[in-house]
């Protein structure tokens, strides 16, 4: 595959995901050596600072309808980043048409998972999507008075374990790639 070609099946294949944009993958992006937190503050983009380490937190706020919004001026770990998937298509592992059956499939258990936190009452918060399952997981639930979100919390944590193994398996890259 020609670089030009990887990039037009890059660019069609994100912009039916943005799973790491969007809060699924990850809950913060590391900001790097030369890189001006405050510049990057005024795209608007959720800069913060711990322990003097900048960070932007995710899900982003540059993402619309799963596509970067300050894609020239985007992060540097933004910019180096490319999932296990596309590097499978790069290599010409995986074809274009496989790699987006598994974005379907994958951002299908996403929104199971979403849907089966909502029904555990907690709404749409603007978290990422691993600190919004702990704030449910760790909730406790009385069997006896709540039998019927017993059975939800279950089908959550099935749900949630079946997307990390995915995401684990198909997407991500080693520790401290974003
Ligand atoms: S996880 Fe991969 S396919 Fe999905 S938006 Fe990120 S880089 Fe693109
Ligand atoms: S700046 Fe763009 S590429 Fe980076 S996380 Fe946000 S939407 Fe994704």
């Amino acid at each position: 595959m020609s670089p030009e070609e990887f990039y037009l099946a890059a660019s069609r294949l994100c912009a039916a995901c943005g799973m790491c944009c969007d809060g699924t993958m990850f809950q913060i992006v590391r900001m790097q050596p030369g890189e001006v937190p405050a510049e990057l503050g005024r795209l608007g983009l959720k800069i913060r600072c711990r322990d003097g380490e900048y960070f932007m937190e995710q899900p982003c706020s540059a993402l619309r309808e799963k596509r970067c919004t300050v894609y020239e001026q985007r992060p540097v770990r933004c910019r180096l980043f490319n999932c296990q998937q596309l590097g499978r298509v790069e290599s010409g592992e995986t074809s274009e048409s496989e790699a987006m059956t598994l974005i379907v499939e994958t951002r299908a258990l996403v929104d199971r998972v979403r849907g089966l936190i909502e029904q555990c009452g907690l709404r749409e918060d603007g978290q990422a999507l691993v600190e919004r399952y702990e704030r449910v997981a760790s909730t406790p639930v009385n069997q006896a008075l709540e039998p019927e979100l017993l059975a939800v919390r279950e089908e959550l944590e099935a749900t949630m374990r079946k997307l990390k193994l995915k995401l684990n398996r198909e997407f991500r890259l080693p520790p401290n790639s974003r």
